[in-house]
């Protein structure tokens, strides 16, 4: 479970830990932003299971953005500075900036939902 969790934090492959999911590894960099291998470099593992995959990944995504804009809100009412127009502007920029990286974090997510972990079968 901690492997599987930092393999999506590190955005590697679900199964070693070990092979990249994305040709280019920094969110904020653009130049092929949407490149993944077709496999795994290290144990081959098939990064694209079926066509249109990663569409589930949007579901992941949507529950991310939701918890952040939860987090906004929250931090909001606690520094005690909130009004709807300022939530509104925090938000948006939050998810803005989140963006880039809770795309490749929630395709990291979905595969490592999908995909079963080598390394910790029944402890
Ligand atoms: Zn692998």
């Amino acid at each position: 479970m901690a492997n599987q969790i930092a393999s999506v934090v590190k955005m590697k492959c679900p199964k070693c830990g070990e092979g990249d999911l994305f040709k280019n590894k920094n969110p904020y960099q653009f130049k092929g932003f949407f490149e993944m291998p077709d496999r795994c470099t290290n144990c081959n593992q098939d990064f694209m299971i079926e066509p249109g995959f990663y569409y589930g990944s949007m579901y992941v995504s949507y529950g991310i953005t939701i918890g952040l804009t939860v987090a906004v809100f929250v931090a909001m009412t606690i520094l005690n500075v909130f009004s709807i127009a300022r939530f509104i502007i925090a938000d948006v920029v939050t998810l803005v900036l989140s963006l880039p990286y809770v795309f490749k974090m929630s395709r990291a997510l979905w595969l490592s939902l999908n995909v079963k972990s080598s390394s910790n079968v029944y402890p």
